[in-house]
């Protein structure tokens, strides 16, 4: 590894995706044939560890533009050895992910509408749940990375920890809410990098989602993070792009690529945490400015990418498929 690349750790979820697709939405008490069936590797934890590693290297792994880490824990079943090659196929280091005996890889059921690409998604977490706070010192890996990425899919303690730990040692998080969870204030305090969606932007915002249709509306949630301590506040907005707003001042509503074709709109918001990191990581090893429109419009080319194809980590794009 060389030590001029950007060292990015995930600590999170690892999950087997279990994707129907379908005509509609089943509803209440309604059977419903799926069109076609997949089983694949996935989990936010997992899928933004792909994210970043697909996104720094081209195929054929070679030259990356950052070494990539995973934190976390599969069962002792075949599942779990599919998300630990998953990791390995595609260049993140899982070294740090444990196998545990007498438990199960964490489950996603997730059903996709064929019409619009839009998705349902039920979680069971299961080894995901076993990720405790010992996971955050273990194995010294904090001391090595630049940035740490967490999402809602272990334990909140020991994201809280994780959030508190890596300040104490002056190493950027960007925190990514989801699913989407109330949390205490004190999260927010020094926070470098916030990415929502519009739902979690609502519910940890304390809003309507119709707010989020107007810029104002976007801009006074914004400052509502800002002002409890986050540097850079990012919005996902679906078709309509992202919106961010920072601690400095400076704030952008940039719109989603146009024409593109939804297939699965699974893992977008991934891919979009995956880019956007690299450029977070890059900047803080190399000292300079963070160019946060330029994180923020990069990642929005790379995640309409991965909404043109179906699944979610197979879904994402390698570094020479977007540039
Ligand atoms: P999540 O999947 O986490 O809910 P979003 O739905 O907000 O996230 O999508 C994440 C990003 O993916 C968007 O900000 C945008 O960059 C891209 N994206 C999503 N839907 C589309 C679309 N219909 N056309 C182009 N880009 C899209």
């Amino acid at each position: 590894m060389s030590s001029q690349i950007p060292h990015i750790t995930i600590l999170g979820s690892l999950n087997t995706d279990l994707v129907a697709y379908v005509p509609h939405h089943p509803l209440p008490g309604e059977t419903l044939t799926a069109t076609s069936f997949l089983t694949s590797p996935g989990g936010k934890g997992s899928n933004q560890a792909v994210a970043c590693a697909k996104l720094s290297r081209p195929r054929d792994l070679s030259s990356p533009s950052a070494h990539v880490s995973m934190v976390g824990a599969v069962g002792s079943d075949s599942n779990g050895d599919l998300l630990l090659s998953n990791l390995a196929t595609h260049g993140v280091d899982s070294s740090l992910v444990t196998k545990l005996p007498n438990k199960k890889t964490g489950i996603a059921m997730i059903v996709v509408e064929a019409e619009t690409g839009q998705n349902r998604i039920i979680i069971s977490g299961e080894a995901n749940h076993q990720v405790g706070e010992e996971y955050v010192t273990q194995g010294g890996w904090l001391d090595k990375t630049d940035l740490l990425i967490m999402q809602l899919e272990i334990p909140m303690g020991t994201v809280l920890e994780a959030v508190e730990e890596a300040k104490r040692r002056g190493v950027d998080v960007l925190l990514n809410p989801a699913p989407a969870k109330i949390l205490p204030d004190g999260v927010y305090d020094g926070l470098r990098h916030l990415i929502v969606n519009e739902t979690e932007a609502a519910i940890l915002g304390g809003v309507e989602e119709k707010e989020l249709d107007t810029l104002e509306g976007l801009e006074r949630v914004g400052k509502g993070f800002v002002g409890k301590g986050v540097e850079n506040f990012i919005a996902t907005l679906g078709g309509r792009g992202v919106f961010y707003l920072t601690k400095g001042g400076r704030s952008g509503l940039i719109e989603a690529e146009k024409g593109v074709k939804v297939v699965d709109t699974t893992g977008a918001g991934d891919t979009f945490v995956g880019r956007y990191a690299l450029e977070a990581a890059r900047a803080r090893k190399e000292g300079g400015e963070f160019d946060v429109g330029g994180a923020v419009g990069r990642a929005n080319k790379a995640a309409a990418v991965t909404v043109t194809r179906e699944g979610a980590a197979r879904s994402i794009p390698w570094r020479d498929e977007v540039e």
